[in-house]
C-alpha cells in the first residue's frame, strides 16, 4: 500500500513515500527554508539512486514546494510512480482540530475545525490548511488523513495540564495544557521501548524549528514544556516559547498594535528574536564563531531553557533513565548538545565529548557507565504515520 507522508514544519516541507507494511523509505525529500529565496530541495529515490540537492531556491509559499516535489515524484529519472493513481493515500502530521484528536480523515469538517484553531497556532495550521488544499486540488480523489499532533499528550495527568486560571475556562473554552510534536516523541519512545522493555523514564528532546522536551514514563507522555498553543516552552526558531502573559497589555499601552505584538511573539521571536542574525542555527553558530554577541546570547538562552525544562522532568519522573535528542538542531548540533549535557552531570549525565563530535545519524553521547543514557536518535514520525494509516485502512476505519 502505497502512502505518501507529508510534514509541514514551520520552515520545512518534507515527504517520505513507503510501501506499507515495509517501513523501508522508497523517496525522501525536503525543502527547508520555506518562504525565503534561499531555499535548499533535496530529493532522494531509494529505489534507483538518484538524488538531487539543489540550493538558492526561491520557495515563496508551501504551494511551490509541492509542485516541485511532485514534478520530481512523477518524473522521468527522479520519479517512483507512473501515475498518482498508484498512491493510496496521504498522510499529514496535522497539529490541532477543535474537538479532534488522533486519526481523522481530512473532510471539509476536520479542515473547518483546524481553521477555528488558527489563532492557537497560527504558524502551522494554516501552512498545513494549505498544504492539504493544494493536495486535494491537484489530487481530488485522493485519502488525506491527518494524524494529530495532541493525541501522544491526552495521558499527562490533568494536575500538569490545567493552568492555574478560572476553572470554568478550562471547561467552556478548552483552555489547558495540549502538548504538540506527539508522532516525533511517540516514535522517541517506541524507539526506547525496544531497548529498554516496558518500564523507563524517558526525557525527550526534539529541538528543530518548533521545539519541545516531553517527560515520558513508560511510553506515555506525562508532561510537555508545550501548552495550550505552539507558542510556549523553549525558544523556537521564531517564536518565543514562554513569556509574562502581562508583557501583552503592557505593550498594547506602549502604543503597539495586537498584530504587531503577535508578529513579534509569533514571528520575529525565539532565536530570531534575540540573535538578530536568522532563524536558522547554522546562521546563529556561525555568526556567534564570529564575534556576535547576539548571536551568542540566543544560543545560551534556548540551552538554558532546555537544561530548565530537563531539570524539572527530572524531578517529576523522579530520575532519568533516558536522555534523547533528536529533531534539526538536537541530530546535528554539536554545539548545543555539549552545552547542555555538560550541565547535566547533577542528573547523571556521563557526558562524552568525542562521541558527541562523533556522532553522525544515531549513537550514543554518554560514556557507557553514565546512569542516564544519552542519544541522537533521528526522529521518524512519517513512519508512525504510515503506519497507523496502514492499520486504519487494513481495519476498514478508513477507505482510500
Ligand atoms: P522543522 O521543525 O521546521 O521541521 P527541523 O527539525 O528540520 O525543522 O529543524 C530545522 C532546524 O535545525 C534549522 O532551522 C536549523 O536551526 C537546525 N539545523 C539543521 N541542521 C543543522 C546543523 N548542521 N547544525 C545546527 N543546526 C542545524
Amino acid at each position: 500500500m502505497l502512502i505518501l507522508v507529508c510534514n509541514v514544519g514551520s520552515t520545512s516541507l518534507k515527504y517520505k513515500l513507503f510501501d506499507m507494511p515495509c517501513t523501508d523509505i522508497l523517496v525522501e525529500a525536503k525543502t527547508e527554508r520555506v518562504g525565503r529565496n534561499d531555499a535548499i530541495f533535496t530529493y532522494r529515490n531509494n529505489q534507483n539512486g538518484f538524488s538531487e540537492k539543489l540550493e538558492g531556491l526561491s520557495v515563496p509559499g508551501y504551494a511551490d514546494g509541492i509542485r516541485l516535489f511532485l514534478r520530481y515524484l512523477l518524473g522521468e529519472k527522479s520519479g517512483a510512480l507512473k501515475s498518482m493513481d498508484e498512491l493510496e493515500a496521504i498522510g499529514f502530521k496535522t497539529v490541532l482540530a477543535k474537538g479532534y484528536y488522533g486519526v481523522h480523515e481530512l473532510t471539509d469538517e476536520v479542515l473547518a475545525a483546524m481553521e477555528a484553531y488558527v489563532t492557537v497556532a497560527p504558524a502551522h495550521n494554516p501552512p498545513y490548511i494549505e498544504a492539504i488544499r493544494v493536495f486535494r486540488s491537484l489530487l481530488p480523489d485522493k485519502l488525506m488523513v491527518g494524524c494529530f499532533e495532541t493525541a501522544f499528550h491526552t495521558t499527562i495527568p490533568l494536575s500538569r495540564r490545567i493552568y492555574a486560571l478560572p476553572y470554568e475556562w478550562y471547561e467552556q473554552y478548552g483552555i489547558c495544557r495540549l502538548g504538540y510534536h506527539g508522532a516525533s516523541h511517540g516514535y522517541i519512545a517506541r524507539q526506547i521501548r525496544k531497548r529498554a522493555g516496558e518500564h523507563f523514564r524517558l526525557i525527550s528532546c526534539h529541538m528543530g524549528g518548533s521545539g519541545s522536551i516531553c517527560a515520558i514514563e513508560d511510553g506515555k507522555s506525562v508532561d510537555t514544556s508545550f501548552g495550550f498553543s505552539l507558542q510556549t516552552g523553549i525558544p523556537h526558531a521564531n517564536r518565543a516559547g514562554d513569556m509574562d502573559a502581562c508583557v501583552i497589555p503592557f505593550l498594547l499601552t506602549q502604543g503597539l498594535t495586537m498584530d504587531q505584538i503577535m508578529e513579534g511573539i509569533g514571528k520575529k521571536g525565539g532565536l530570531l528574536g534575540i540573535s538578530g542574525v536568522s532563524n536558522d542555527l547554522r546562521d546563529i553558530q556561525d555568526a556567534a564563531e564570529n564575534g556576535n554577541e547576539r548571536a551568542a546570547l540566543a544560543i545560551d538562552a534556548f540551552c538554558d531553557s532546555v537544561v530548565k525544562y530537563i531539570g524539572a522532568f527530572y524531578a517529576e519522573l523522579g530520575g532519568m533513565d533516558y536522555l534523547v535528542f533528536t529533531g534539526g538542531i538536537g541530530e546535528n548540533s554539536v554545539l548545543v548538545r555539549e552545552k547542555i549535557c555538560s550541565r547535566l552531570s547533577c542528573l547523571g549525565v556521563k557526558f562524552d565529548r568525542e562521541a558527541n563530535l562523533a556522532v553522525r545519524g544515531e549513537g550514543r553521547i554518554s560514556t557507557s557507565d553514565s546512569p542516564a543514557e544519552v542519544l541522537v536518535l533521528p526522529t521518524n514520525e512519517e513512519v508512525g504515520i504510515a503506519q497507523i494509516i496502514h492499520e486504519k485502512v487494513s481495519a476498514g476505519e478508513l477507505s482510500p
